[in-house]
């Protein structure tokens, strides 16, 4: 699994580092960042809980685009 935050709509406000810092932290400028490019399964269910925490909706699944399992 790999979120991501949209830094535009972060607010700042920490929870996501608070209930998963595992996964998110929050950067010099002050918004939360991802620093864990791929989420282990150990840390989904937290770091979902993270996700759906937010109270501004500012982190986002990021879906795999993996070109190999493209089929056209
Ligand atoms: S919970 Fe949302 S608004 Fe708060 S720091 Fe994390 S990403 Fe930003």
């Amino acid at each position: 699994m790999k979120l991501e935050v949209n830094q535009d709509v972060c607010i700042g406000c920490g929870a996501c580092q608070a209930i998963c810092p595992e996964v998110f932290e929050i950067g010099d400028e002050g918004y939360a960042q991802v620093y864990v490019e791929n989420i282990d399964e150990d840390l989904e269910e937290s770091a979902t809980d993270a996700k759906e925490g937010c109270p501004v909706n500012a982190i986002s699944e990021v879906k795999d685009t993996d070109e190999d399992n493209k089929e056209e």
